[in-house]
Formats: structure tokens, sequence, C-alpha cells
């Protein structure tokens, strides 16, 4: 209670702009992943990996956009890429010039991409590939696991079920070997698909066992499912996805975030038979249209985008943060508190518990007082990170800012320790 009031005190100019938000906008929101009481921040400019709110306080972002942000904010090549198509058109009412340079980008990053579509979000991405695989397979059972995020009309936390998207689910327990495997032996004949993240994002950065997404590749192929893996959040892993260290080969991948350089975007892709299904030039093809699909903002600024991201960078910026998470870790061990980091690479999330963190009840048993209060203490400190205690690395955030993130952290171990 006394760090809520802290914070309203902090932010009388975000709270004004929260309550004339509420007179337009249901809970003053359009993105309810944003939303925490009292009421939200309201930021007004970013810089870089520096955020400022609307009271003049500045943060070190660590929520990165949750992971769209990757290159920081207003990055000059990615700048120059956007101010290109604002001068020359960002709707062209046609097939443009980049498109086409920009999927096959795409599909020389992620080798199980043997043909790509573009959509606006990572959410129309998963909902594209589900709609794939039903048509593939004749059937309508889609096997998702609890705490699972695949996006704003497909979340799976704590037991919720989407609402009004018409597939029938089969929810099962992430990291369960065994009682996935007894789903796939009552429903096996009946699933379409298989829609997994390698980690569990949102869900609070759950890292899948090898075991259990090579028991789901062998059993999708076995009950003739298709494995879809989302990998909106985890492909910046590794150079060519978390799936390629993983050494796991999807039928079809969703993308999104990053990817687009900042710019709206997400991508469905896969088998080349399964993509064809969509080539107008057949009778029976597949609809996809959407206006902002090949967007010449997205399609420059993507290009732009992952023509800085090299291998050895994307490498670089893994280790940073396997470093970071360790130490954060070594800090949580020496102080004797509940409390530890998960996730692979940039993508961490604390949690206030003393239980392995392996599934999404796991992340979920979590003491929610000390994780609001750590959100409240760290921007206190100029740490900004996701209400939930997600945090990422993006390109700016190097050595400098990991260092001031630890010592934000170790402040708050010392001073709060009574309470935790
Ligand atoms: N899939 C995963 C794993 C995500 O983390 C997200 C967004 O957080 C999505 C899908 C949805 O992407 P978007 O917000 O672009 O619709």
């Amino acid at each position: 209670a006394a760090a809520r009031k802290a914070y309203t005190d902090a932010n009388p100019l975000s709270r004004a702009r929260y309550e004339a938000a509420c007179a337009v906008m249901p809970g003053g929101n359009t993105r309810t992943v944003l939303f925490f009481e009292p009421f939200p921040l309201c930021i007004a400019r970013g810089e870089g990996c520096r955020l400022w709110d609307a009271d003049g306080h500045e943060y070190l972002d660590f929520l990165g956009e949750f992971t769209a942000g990757l290159f920081g904010h207003s990055h000059p090549a990615i700048a120059r890429a956007v101010k290109d198509a604002l001068d020359n058109g960002i709707l062209l009412s046609g097939h443009n010039m980049v498109e086409a340079r920009f999927a096959a980008a795409v599909c020389a990053r992620f080798p199980s991409l043997e043909a790509v579509r573009f959509t606006n979000s990572g959410t129309e991405a998963n909902v594209l590939a589900l709609a794939t695989a039903k048509v593939a397979t004749g059937r309508s059972k889609v096997l998702v696991f609890d705490g699972a995020y695949h996006g704003s009309v497909l979340s799976f936390a704590r037991g919720v079920l989407p609402i009004n998207v018409p597939h029938a689910w089969v929810v099962g327990t992430y990291n369960d070997v065994a009682g996935t495997e007894a789903l796939f032996d009552a429903h096996g004949d009946e699933l379409a698909a298989v829609l997994v993240e390698p980690m569990l994002g949102s869900g609070g950065c759950v890292p899948a066992e090898r075991a259990f997404l090579e028991m789901l590749r062998a059993r999708t192929q076995r009950c003739g499912a298709l494995l879809v893996l989302d990998e909106v959040m985890t492909s910046r892993l590794a150079p060519g996805g978390l799936q390629s260290e993983l050494g796991i080969r999807p039928d079809l991948t969703t993308l999104g975030k990053y990817i687009g350089g900042g710019m709206s975007f997400g991508a469905f892709g896969g088998r080349r038979e399964l993509m064809d299904r969509y080539d107008p030039r057949r009778t029976d093809a597949l609809p996809h249209a959407g206006t902002f699909n090949n967007n010449v903002l997205t399609m420059n600024a993507g290009l732009a985008a992952l023509e800085l991201l090299t291998p050895e960078t994307v490498r670089e910026l893994s280790a940073r943060g396997d470093a970071l998470r360790t130490r954060l870790n070594r800090l949580c061990t020496e102080a004797s508190v509940p409390m530890l980091f998960t996730g692979l690479g940039s993508l961490l999330t604390v949690h206030f518990t003393a239980r392995p963190v392996r599934c999404g009840a796991d992340a979920a048993s979590g003491n929610a007082e000390l994780k609001e209060l750590f959100f409240f203490d760290m921007l206190t400190r100029g740490i900004y990170l996701a209400r939930r205690g997600m945090m990422t690395l993006s390109l700016p955030n190097g050595n400098a800012e990991c260092d001031a993130l630890l010592v934000a952290v170790a402040s708050f171990l010392e001073e709060r320790r009574s309470l935790l």
C-alpha cells in the first residue's frame, strides 16, 4: 500500500492522463497488458534504451516493448527506412519493391520457413496458422498449454479459454511429457495442430524442456497433426530462432515483434506444401487478404532490422542476457530469499517462489504482493519493466545498463529484506 501511494504521489500527470483516457476507452486502455493498479504510467518519449514518462521521470527501458523493441527507440537505420517509406508512399495499393526481399530475408534466417506470408500482428499469424492446420488436416482440435499466450484472442493463462475463437481446445500442462502423451492418446486422431511456444513468454519465461518438445514433434508426426511453433517472442534467441538451437523443425512457425523493426508485424510460414494452399492461382486457394499485410513502412523497417541483426549480434545479446540472469540469480541465492529469474538469453522474468518454475501454474503460484512491490520499487530506482515481472534486453542495453539493473536489484534485496 505504501509503494502504491508513493507511486501515486510521484505521478500526477500520468494519473490525469489515465483519468481522461477512461472517458473514451474502457479502463482508459486499448492494450490490456499495459494496465496496472492504481493507474498505468503514461510514457512521453523514448530514445535508445531510455524512456521518459509524462511526469518527467527517466527510466532505463528493460521492457523493450515486450520484445518488439529489440533495436531500441528510434534506431537511426530503422528511422531512415521508415522515412524512405513516408517519402515514397506507405501503402501503394499493390505489390511493392520490398516485400519479396523482406520475405526472402525472413526465410533465409529461419530454415524451416520454405515460404512465408505477412500479417499485422503475432495474433493474426497464429490465427492463420491454426486455420491452415484445420484445412490441411480436416480436423478441428488444437492442443495448447496452460499459461501460453499466443495473442490477444489466444490467451490460455490460468485456465481461461480464449473468447470467440472457433477451435476445440485441448489444454495440456507445459513440460509435462507423460500428461501430454495421455492427451495424444485420447485426442490424437482429432488434432489439427499443436500450438506451442518453445518458451512460455508472457506466461513467465519458462523454457520448454528438450524432451517435451521432442515428444511433441514425434507425436504430432505420428498422429498427423501439425506442429506449430509460436516463435513470436523466442525467434530472437538464436540466429535461426530457438527451433534451430533445439533442433526441432516444425511444420509451421509464427513470428512477430522485433522482426518488423518496431512496426506492426506478424508472419506465418513453414512447409512449402502447406503454404502453397494460399497460392491465389489455385482454384481452391485459401483467402488471406489484409490491407496492411505488405505495407511499405513495415517491409522497409523489417528489412533494415534484419540487416542490423547479424548472427554474431544475436549470439552476443543472448550471452549478455544469460550472464545477467546468472548474476541476478546469484544475488537472490546469496540473500537466501525465495526469488528467482527464469528465462533464456535476453528474455527474463522474476518470480517470488521457492518452487521450480516449469509450467504455467508454477509461474502463477508466486507471491503476487512481492511482485507488485518489486515492480514499484524498480520504477523508483529508474528501471522500467513489465508489471508482471518480465524484462528483456534490447541491443542498446549494454553492460553498463545491466550493471545498473544489478545495483537496483541488490538495493531492493537489502532494503526490503524484512518483507521477502
Ligand atoms: N505469441 C506470443 C508468444 C506472444 O508473446 C505474443 C505477444 O506478446 C503474440 C503471439 C501476439 O503478438 P501480437 O501482440 O503482435 O498480436
